[in-house]
This record gives structure tokens, sequence and C-alpha cells, in this order.
């Protein structure tokens, strides 16, 4: 299991956790405290690889509510930090239902380049345990708050659209913003919890106030500029859902969602950007 999960120090004292889950967790290590930002769906031994990582005293905030960011807190002794917003999702998200789905979904993953199905769950996977496991403890976090690390502080801010508690952390230093699924090329708005369209916008307008130079987005792996925003705008502000494509998904097959692309771009272009959404939440 040593090789679940893949650690890179893609700048000094910024790691990101990748693994066979799709889903990133960072790590910052600060002079006095380390922070490590989302868990994941937890499959793997998390703890023990950010163990690898630092010794430091942890602190742990999640991004949102959703099972892919929150779903390893129950490794750690330390609570989570969690916006009061989503409070009541990351319990849903983490219930023996959702964790049974989480690991059936596990076992057919789909690969990227390939599209066979695979298993993704690690060798001696304890199913029982995992799927029992629950949440752990979890503290409110507040807009502006910071968590002060020693050399590094990192900032909460809210970015409220994909879920009503979503979060980003600032490190106005060194000019980065983390943002968990908050802000993306593939932002999912069609969810029950998801906010509307014009909450999306504000976000994003208030993104392009903060002071920071690159992005870190959950589920990608390369590192974003800051002027990504202005194609996410573009797409955002003339979104014309007529125009959109049928977007099925397997969490809510009832939902009608549709995904709507930014005009003029192929997806491999690095202008590219979309939103899935629903009529629900338009306006
Ligand atoms: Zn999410
Ligand atoms: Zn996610």
């Amino acid at each position: 299991m040593g090789d679940y999960y893949q650690v890179t120090e893609w700048r000094e004292g910024y790691y990101r956790i990748g693994s066979p889950e799709n889903v990133f967790s960072e790590v910052i290590i600060g002079t006095d405290k380390a922070l490590l930002f989302d868990t994941g769906y937890g499959f793997g031994n998390l703890a023990k690889t950010v163990k690898e990582i630092t010794d430091l005293p942890l602190i742990i905030v999640n991004s949102h509510g959703h099972v892919d960011h929150c779903g390893g807190n129950y490794q750690f002794d330390e609570p989570g930090y969690l916006h009061p917003a989503d409070m009541e999702l990351s319990y849903s998200h983490t219930s023996e239902k959702m964790r049974a789905l989480s690991v059936e979904q596990a076992k057919e993953t789909r690969d990227i380049l390939t599209g066979e199905k695979h298993n993704i769950l690690p060798e001696k996977f304890d199913e029982d345990s995992y799927i029992t496991a629950g949440i752990g403890d979890l503290i409110p976090m507040e807009e502006g708050q910071i968590f002060d690390l020693g050399d590094k502080k990192l900032e909460v801010v809210g970015l409220p659209g994909h879920t009503p508690g979503s979060v980003g952390l600032l490190e106005r230093e060194d000019e980065i913003l983390f943002v968990g699924d908050a802000i993306n090329a593939h932002l999912w708005l069609f969810l029950p919890e998801s906010l509307k369209l014009s909450d999306y916008i504000a976000t994003l307008h208030k993104a392009q106030e903060l002071p920071f130079s690159q992005m870190v987005q959950a589920h990608h792996p390369m590192i974003a500029e800051k002027d990504v925003l202005t194609g996410y705008l573009d797409t955002a502000e003339n979104l014309d859902i007529g125009k959109g494509h049928p977007y099925p998904n397997a969490i809510f097959p009832e939902i009608a969602s549709v995904i709507c692309a930014r005009e003029g771009y192929d997806f491999r272009d690095p202008g590219f950007s979309s939103i899935v959404i629903s009529e629900e939440h338009l306006g």
C-alpha cells in the first residue's frame, strides 16, 4: 500500500498528495505547524502518508462537505475545520449509505485514458470499518479566519456556489489560493446543494479581487494561473442552457443536468471551461 499515494513538493513547503481516487489533498508546512487541506475519500492510509511528510502539529481543513474531500477525516485524531453551511452535507456524505456507495463506485472506477473499469481500493482494504467510520469531530470555521502556521498564514475565503459552504484558503505572501472544487474548468452546479449561477459568478468576481497568482484545484494535477478566471467568468456570464448538451450523471439520474461549455473553445484548449447545471440553478 506504500504507493497508494503519490507525494510531490511543487513549491517549497507545499505538497500535493495524489492517489487513484483522482482527488488531491494539500499539505502546507509552516515553521510551527502544518495544515492538511482535504482528506480525499480516505481509502488508503492518508494519515501515514501525511506523517511521512511532517511530524509538526497538524490542522485539518475541509474545502467543503463532499465525501471525496472529507472522507479521510476519520483517520486523524485532529478535528476537521468545515464551513457551517456544509455541516449537514458532510454528515450525509459520510453516512454508511454514502460510504457504501463510494466503495462500490471505487471498485468500478473508469480509467481516464483507457476507459476500462478497475478497482482502486488498496490491498487489505477493510470495507466494514470504512463504511462505519463516520466523519469524526468537526469545528465550524468562518470567513476571514486565519490558520497561523508560523511563517505561512492561510486565510479562509468563502467561495459559495458548488456547495453553500465551499471555501478557499489564501496565502497572501506566497500569492496562492487553494479552491477545492469551488472554482474550476468543469464546475458542477447541478447538485441539490449547489447555489445559483449568480452566486458562482459573485464568487468568481470575489476571487478576481484576491491577491494571488497561482490557484490550486482539487481535481486538477496542474497548478492554474490566475488569468483562467477570465475564461471561467466568460462561460458563466454568457451561459445559455439551451445550447448545453445533456450530461447524464450517475449520482442523481433524475436531475436533468446539461454541460455548457465556453463558446469557441475545444476542451483541449487552455481557455476552455464548462459548467454542469440544471434549470433550478439558473438566475
Ligand atoms: Zn465537490
Ligand atoms: Zn470533488
